[in-house]
């Protein structure tokens, strides 16, 4: 049974996401009501710019006062889709203290703040939803909080950021520069004009920060995460990739220690093999490959970004919230009773593929394996290629700790013999 008074939601934001939610709470009204138990009524919608028009919206519920939107007091749902920092996190904290539940796609709040908000909404008895935060439309942190919350993640492996797998895609299937690519996913609307936060990896690693802390029930703060970006990736380390049978994605990678007294979360390009489930993950979408000791190998798979993919999961939040309104229940909140420490990224066992260039003299091979044994790192392959003095060394490691490997390019650096480190890469999967 439908009741008859309307669950009032404040939409903070009408932007690329916000104007889609506005669109389908309007055109899936009955839908969404039979589903909720209740009608849900668009309260307001705060923007930065009033005068802009905005498709079929009322423009008497336009406001640019978010904070007065939000203090009403008869607000039950406030869905948060302005982004940043502030003054996000100021109107997501009003609302909970006026007892409304949130749903926000805020990544970045949420890596940065998530223990102060998820305080905040356990505090004053209120939801916080954030599906849309990590992975757009695909249903990942749901699975990962409800689903799965009797198994023990060991490993979240994943694609989470569109527009530097648009990148890396192009790169491979065209042989483009990291450049031409560039120039394409902007031209096309996968990157933004200032595409630091995607191709420098810090969206990635704050979606990194989310998964870990929720996969693992301990805290993982966005300085706890290691990240590099694509922007030194070469069409010669995905032409290397391929002859090796594998291609370069940019991965997160959340694990859980052998020991399970730690954890570690990190983001960087990384070689994968072809047979990888995520290597067939092309241009702008998004997967994520998650390994449960009882569940086994998962894998979550679909658009990553994009205004009605994205505002699929605003709503399925909206109507989780507004049935628990109606309930008077509440969704789950943090779980971070595990407490385990973040490692360093020097603990996290990988392999290596380096490209060196070299002299193409006898002994010189013998010279750079020393440098390997030395830090105890062991060869599984080299090829080797060369002409007129010159020669170029591939090598590739077997599994060891990172802070081995680095120390190895190190000291490959300082030997004569070795004129420069071309590529360094990881290879992940296998
Ligand atoms: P957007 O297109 O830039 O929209 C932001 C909206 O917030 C605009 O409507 C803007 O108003 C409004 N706004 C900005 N400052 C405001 C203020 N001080 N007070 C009131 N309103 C303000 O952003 P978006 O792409 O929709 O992203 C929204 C959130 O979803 C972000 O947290 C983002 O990380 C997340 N997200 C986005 C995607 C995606 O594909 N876009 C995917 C997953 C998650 P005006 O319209 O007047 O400028």
């Amino acid at each position: 049974m439908v009741r008859s008074r309307p669950l009032k939601v404040a939409l903070l934001g009408c932007g690329v996401v916000g104007s889609q939610v506005a669109r389908l709470m309007t055109t899936h009204a009955d839908d969404l009501a039979a589903r909720i138990g209740a009608p849900v009524e668009l309260a307001g919608v705060a923007v930065r710019r009033p005068a802009k028009v905005r498709g079929d919206l009322p423009p008497g519920l336009v406001t640019t006062d978010a904070a007065g939107l939000v203090g009403r007091g008869d607000i039950d749902v406030v869905v948060e889709l302005i982004g940043g920092i502030e003054p996000a996190r100021s109107l997501i904290t009003a609302a909970f203290e006026n007892g409304a539940g949130v749903v926000t796609a805020n990544k970045a709040l949420l890596a940065q703040d998530g223990p102060t908000l998820h305080a905040a909404a356990a505090a004053h008895g209120a939801d916080l939803y954030f599906e849309a935060s990590v992975a757009g439309a695909i249903p990942l942190l749901r699975p990962l909080r409800e689903s799965l919350a009797g198994d023990t993640v060991n490993r979240v492996l994943g694609i989470v950021n569109g527009t530097t797998n648009f990148i890396l895609d192009r790169m491979d299937s065209t042989g483009a520069s990291y450049g031409d690519a560039l120039e394409e996913a902007t031209a096309l609307g996968y990157a933004e004009a200032d595409p630091t936060a995607d191709v420098e990896g810090f969206d990635a690693a704050a979606k990194a920060a989310i998964l870990s802390g929720i996969a693992f029930h301990s805290r993982v703060a966005l300085d706890d995460v290691h990240r590099e970006g694509i922007t030194e990736v070469t069409a010669a380390d995905i032409a290397s990739a391929r002859r090796m049978g594998c291609t370069v994605k940019l991965l997160a990678i959340c694990e859980r220690a052998q020991d399970g007294r730690s954890v570690t979360a990190r983001v960087h390009p990384a070689m994968i093999p072809l047979t990888h489930p995520l290597a067939s993950v092309r241009e702008a979408y998004n997967a994520v490959f998650v390994e449960a000791e009882a569940a086994g190998q998962l894998m979550f798979y679909g658009p990553g970004a994009g205004g009605v993919p994205t505002a699929s999961a605003v709503l399925g939040d909206l109507v989780a919230a507004c049935r628990n309104k109606i309930g008077g229940g509440r969704g789950p909140g943090e779980s971070a009773y595990a407490a385990l420490p973040v490692g360093p990224m020097g603990e996290v066992v990988t392999r290596y593929h380096i490209s060196l260039d070299v002299s193409d003299k006898p002994g010189v091979l013998a010279q750079v394996a020393t440098v390997f044994a030395g830090q105890g790192v062991s060869i599984d392959t080299v090829r080797q290629t060369g002409k007129d003095g010159e020669a170029q060394l591939v090598v590739v490691t077997h599994r060891a700790p990172d802070a081995a490997l680095v120390a190895t390019v190190e000291a490959l650096r300082r030997l004569d013999s070795v004129h420069g480190v071309a590529s360094i890469m990881r290879v992940e999967g296998e």
